[in-house]
């Protein structure tokens, strides 16, 4: 199938749910499991409440626990592959503080995520693929934390919007990537890169949306038509629920910009849905 036809079938905003396995603390503390999959029903997912009634939910695609990278990946791998035909494409990983963002998104360097997989992909297929066009990949990865954007392969950014009124971050660092050893390097570095006054890279990493960018630029070696696409891969700060967290100070703030930009976040992801004319990206 081609892109435009999956795309017409299954429409241009999905939304898949992975529910991690508990930890082996949770699991030491007596946690249970509190839903429930039905494997022939993959679309749907059963939440129990403490009173044992039931909620149900349907997505795109629901990844229970035993679900490795592997698998998760596998379903996003004609998202991921569209940027070669150069559409856009945006991946995001929502969620509250310890469900698994991180990991689905970035992995580990035995068990990679989204970031490297997606990289790893897009090598392959773009050498196997064709010989009248030619691909150059660039990446770049940006943090944005209380409203402010860091370029985390360098140096400080700027959103200004262009003559043809799109956004564009002003300065952000393009490294060129011939390989995905390459890649998991940037990677390392843009890690490194973010540790806005925290103690642990984790805590942080729930605080502040991290972005990857993908740049594909493709020339068509008979014609000479180029084009340019980007696909973003997005692991977004933990929501939260305030009250509960009992915040003061920095934290509130935090949980404030969070939560605010959560919520721009959802109208613009509602707007695009509903086909709405005006998309509040500006937000
Ligand atoms: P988040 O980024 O949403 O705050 P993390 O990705 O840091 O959450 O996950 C919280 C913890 O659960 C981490 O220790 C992570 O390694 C573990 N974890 C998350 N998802 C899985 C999974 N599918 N399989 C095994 N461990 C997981
Ligand atoms: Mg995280």
């Amino acid at each position: 199938l081609l892109y435009n036809e999956i795309m017409e079938m299954k429409g241009n905003v999905r939304v898949f749910c992975r529910c991690r396995p508990l930890s082996s603390e949770e699991v030491s503390k007596g946690h249970t499991c509190s839903f429930h999959f039905d494997p022939s029903k993959n679309r749907k997912l059963q939440i129990i409440a403490s009173d044992a009634s039931r909620k149900q939910f349907k997505f795109d695609h629901v990844f229970p626990p035993q679900a490795n990278q592997e698998t998760v990946f596998a379903e996003t791998l004609l998202i991921v592959r569209s940027v070669l035909d150069g559409y856009n494409a945006c991946i995001f990983a929502y969620g509250q503080t310890g469900t698994g963002k991180t990991f689905t998104i970035e992995g580990t360097e035995e068990t990679r995520g989204v970031y490297y997989r997606t990289l790893e992909d897009l090598f392959k297929i773009s050498t196997n693929r064709s010989s009248t066009m030619q691909y150059q990949f660039y990446v770049s990865m940006l943090e944005v934390y209380n409203e402010n954007i860091r370029d985390l392969l360098n140096s400080k950014l700027d959103i200004k919007q262009t003559s043809e009124g799109k956004q564009e971050i002003l300065g952000l660092t393009l490294a060129q990537a011939y390989n995905t050893d390459e890649v998991w390097e940037l990677l390392e570095t843009g890690k490194r890169n973010r540790s806005v006054g925290s103690t642990s890279v984790n805590e942080l990493s729930s605080r502040s949306h991290c972005l990857l960018r993908v740049t594909v630029m493709r020339e068509n070696l008979i014609n000479g038509t180029q084009t340019k696409s980007h696909l973003w891969l997005v692991d977004l700060a933990g929501s939260k629920r305030i009250g509960k967290t009992e915040a003061k100070g920095e934290r509130l703030k935090e949980s404030q910009f969070i939560n605010r930009s959560l919520s721009a976040l959802g109208d613009v992801i509602a707007a695009f849905a509903s086909k709405n004319q005006h998309i509040p990206y500006q937000n």
